[in-house]
């Protein structure tokens, strides 16, 4: 049975450093949720305090109204996936996933059953015979993940599980993790910070900085409307325009920029005339020569990028800014570089941030 995690002011530091520092957040039974961020911004530690290895300074953990704190790690029915796949390599496929059945004690055929059935999950039926140190990393990553799900786990968690593998293995991996947890619906805690790995699978995230989550939210909310500007870079590709606030009318902002004013569609955050602040604009929100309207800049096309689906143009502005913008589907008859352009960004395109 799945569980809701609820964290309330978790708290732990080493030493002087705040891994964690007073984070609160509900995830929801059945969820897969993704913490999301640069290395060392504390992932890893929250997602050891849920499974019990680390014993926080401040703050109460549950699984549904169940207190967790005093629980031991073996007693909290979680199962973990690590970035090194950490399996026995001395035992075969079979014995690796069995393992943590006899630790329960559950009868042979039981335990059968469920190896066949996670195996076949996983699509590695055909190896349980094999010692796993004959297994691809792909492979060994995938009996590790047999093997956290065995046990039937409350609560799936993730350490970085893809990231020791090619690209393309990653890819195939992530769509499988995925229909997996639409079938087993299990409470998933999943740990990154490959930013499309995170948006391509979470139902939500937590974008984390410096111990403390940033911003909470789908894929869809924290990347067309990031909370600052550290979201906005660090979930997805941006330019800035910085600028100061002339008016704002109807929760629609004008905004003096470097390049000229630029107008927005409905804001999202707390902002006032006369403040500073940093125009988020997405490479694939500026128009080449195309349509007209607010938000007209002229601009001379610098390198430029052909990489078949997409074309990446870098855009320069007068001496003093360049802006990436990235066209879908290009044409046969590109912009030349040092050519002159006008180019246009719809008003829901400029999301005006606070400076951080
Ligand atoms: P990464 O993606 O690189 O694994 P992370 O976001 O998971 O990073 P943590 O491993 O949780 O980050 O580390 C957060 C901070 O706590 C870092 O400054 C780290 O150096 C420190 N830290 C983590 N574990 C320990 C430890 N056992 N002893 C001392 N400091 C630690």
């Amino acid at each position: 049975m799945s569980v809701c995690v609820a964290l309330n002011h978790i708290t732990k530091a080493f030493g002087t450093t705040y891994a964690v520092n007073d984070v609160s957040l509900t995830i929801e039974s059945g969820e897969l949720f993704f913490l999301l961020g640069p290395s060392g911004c504390g992932k890893s530690t929250l997602l050891r305090v849920i499974a019990g290895f680390y014993r926080p300074d401040v703050g109460r953990l549950m699984f549904d109204d169940l207190d967790m704190i005093n629980v031991p790690p073996h007693q909290r029915n979680t199962g973990m996936v690590f970035q090194n796949y950490a399996l026995w390599p001395h035992m075969t496929v079979g014995e690796n996933i069995e393992y943590g059945l006899q630790l329960r004690k559950l009868e042979k055929p039981i335990r059968n059953e469920r190896i066949g059935t996670v195996l076949e999950m996983v699509e590695m039926s055909e190896f349980r015979d094999r010692p796993v140190n004959t297994l691809s990393g792909g492979q060994q990553q995938r009996i590790a993940l047999a093997r956290a799900m065995v046990i039937e786990p409350s609560v799936l968690l993730l350490d970085e599980p893809l990231s020791n593998l090619d690209a393309a293995l990653r890819q195939n991996l992530r769509e499988e993790i995925k229909e997996i947890h639409r079938r087993t619906k299990i409470t998933t805690i999943y740990v990154t910070h490959d930013q499309v790995e995170a948006i391509s699978m979470a139902d939500r995230m937590a974008i984390m900085k410096d111990g403390v989550f940033i911003q909470v939210g789908t894929p869809r909310e924290i990347y067309q409307h990031p909370a600052d500007s550290f979201v906005a870079s660090f979930v997805g590709e941006t330019n800035f325009i910085s600028g100061n606030i002339k008016d704002i009318t109807d929760g629609k902002a004008t905004i003096e920029t470097e390049v000229g004013v630029l107008h927005t569609e409905s804001i999202h955050h707390n902002l006032t005339p006369g403040q500073e602040v940093s125009c988020s604009i997405r490479p694939e929100t500026i128009h080449i020569n195309g349509n007209t309207g607010l938000n007209q800049l002229t601009a001379t096309v610098g390198s430029i990028t052909y990489l078949g689906r997409t074309e990446e143009y870098e855009l320069r502005i007068g001496d003093i800014l360049k802006l990436k913008a990235i066209i879908h589907n290009p044409g046969t008859d590109p912009v030349k570089q040092g050519e002159s352009v006008s180019i246009s960004i719809s008003p829901e395109s400029v999301v005006p941030l606070p400076m951080n």
